[in-house]
């Protein structure tokens, strides 16, 4: 299979060439040339553990990677998982399911894509011999995630932008505590938005980008959208047929990158009813679910900070499948905002019904789910990654191994401007 680009001005690549690039050359994003139907292949996909099914799923798209290797790459992504079943449907309540998807390295569901994504670019890095510099802005949780998917990778070094002083300082920890010499935070001045938009002009600098094979890791990366394909599948094979009929997977989100992966496979054969998408305060894709606005607001800093976004990159894909801006078009979306308060409220009421800690994404996911329906809330994120907001909520410090050896280590991050110029002399003192 090949992989065309949104603004179809970039000649088709092969799945590795696509991920190893991030972005097109055209500066579009890219898709599959086709979208496979795996609508015969459902009551074989039923029971496959999770690596198994990542396996069935990924071998149709990277057509290039043999078969075992690509095996080994699956297994290898997914064996640092705490939980034996990687991404488990927990019942909530009745017709609540949470799906949890924290249960990987950085307790955020980005591991389920980025650490298949750094043994792809090791595996590239082996076959062609060359070196790989990742760059990438976050809000939080990805650059954590990119940076435990490639510390350590020999032949690669990850650049990791994030607004300095707005994200947490757990997440701050897990990017700058992790010891490993091919591995920099850059903490930049301004919001998420700004970061990006540096990225951007960063790749934009074609003869830079190339000179030094400068990767995406941001959400745009094509290896990350197929790979969070993988657990709407194993979450929907794992329901009854009529809890099926009647799903809505509800979906927090800031980039539309999770939600839009969940859509690509309905596109592709599974017949998942609907989804919500359940913004925080930065709500441009409420607005535009509800009205059909798609209209950048001002950036409002929240509990939530992972959302905490205004211009949804992975949009642009979603565009390449639907043109025209009426709503109507799309009757498989519903959508939902959450202020800040609404989130602590509905922590501790989960907590109170239910007995589940939720963290602050995931509680915008659990505003007003619809009794109607079976709601599959994706848990994008564990608690303990948000002790303030979750001891504030219900008086419970939620904790994890992982995060408590954190505190011992040194803080090591670089403050620079948000400017193109001055990452790109950064990056060139120290790429590989
Ligand atoms: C990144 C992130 C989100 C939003 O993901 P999108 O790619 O913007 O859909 C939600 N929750 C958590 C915990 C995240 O890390």
């Amino acid at each position: 299979m090949r992989f065309i680009s949104t603004r179809g001005k970039a000649a088709p690549h092969t799945f590795s060439e696509a991920v190893a690039v991030g972005l097109a050359p055209d500066g579009g994003l890219f898709l599959p040339e086709s979208l496979p139907d795996f609508s015969g292949d459902l009551a074989r996909f039923a029971g496959l553990a999770y690596p198994d099914l990542c396996l069935e799923f990924m071998r149709v798209f990277a057509t290039d990677i043999p078969p075992a290797e690509l095996a080994g790459i699956v297994a290898a992504s997914y064996r640092g998982f705490s939980h034996p079943g990687i991404a488990p449907l927990r019942p909530v309540g009745k017709g609540i399911y949470a799906l949890e998807l924290f249960h990987g390295p950085t307790l955020a569901f980005k591991d389920f894509a980025l650490q298949l994504l750094g043994n792809l670019y090791g595996r590239q890095c082996r076959v062609r011999g060359e070196s790989i510099n990742a760059l990438g802005a976050t809000s939080g949780d990805t650059g954590a995630a990119a940076i435990h998917a490639l510390k350590g990778h020999s032949g690669t070094a990850i650049f990791i932008l994030y607004p300095d002083g707005r994200v947490s300082p757990l997440q701050e920890r897990q990017m700058a505590c992790t010891g490993a010499g091919n591995v920099f935070a850059l903490a930049v001045d301004g919001t998420f938005d700004d970061a990006q938009a540096v990225v951007k002009a960063v790749f934009g600098d074609r003869s830079f980008s190339a000179g030094l094979r400068l990767s995406a890791v941001n959400s745009i990366n094509l290896a990350r959208l197929l790979a969070q394909c993988v657990y709407y599948l194993h979450a929907w094979l794992r329901l009854s047929p009529a809890e099926r009929d009647n799903l809505e997977f509800v979906v927090p989100t800031g980039n539309f990158g999770n939600v839009l992966a969940g859509w690509m496979l309905r596109r592709m054969g599974v017949p998942i009813r609907g989804f919500k998408v359940a913004t925080n305060q930065n709500d441009i894709l409420y607005r535009f679910f509800t009205t059909g606005e798609y209209r950048a607001g001002a950036l409002q800093p929240s509990l939530a900070p992972s959302m905490d976004i205004q211009a949804a990159s992975n949009f642009e894909r979603f565009r390449h499948y639907c043109t025209g801006s009426d709503p109507a078009a799309w009757p498989e979306f519903t959508a939902s905002r959450c202020s800040d308060a609404e989130i602590t409220g509905i922590i501790r009421r989960v907590y109170r019904d239910y007995g589940y800690v939720i963290d602050p994404h995931t509680a915008c996911g659990f505003k007003d789910l619809n009794p109607d329906r079976v709601s599959v809330v994706l848990a994008t994120a564990s608690p303990a990654k948000f002790p303030d907001t979750i001891r504030e909520a219900i008086g419970i410090v939620p904790t994890d191994p992982s995060l408590e050896a954190l505190k011992s280590r040194p803080i090591v991050k670089h403050r620079l401007p948000a400017d193109p110029e001055a990452i790109k002399a950064f990056i060139s003192a120290r790429a590989v």
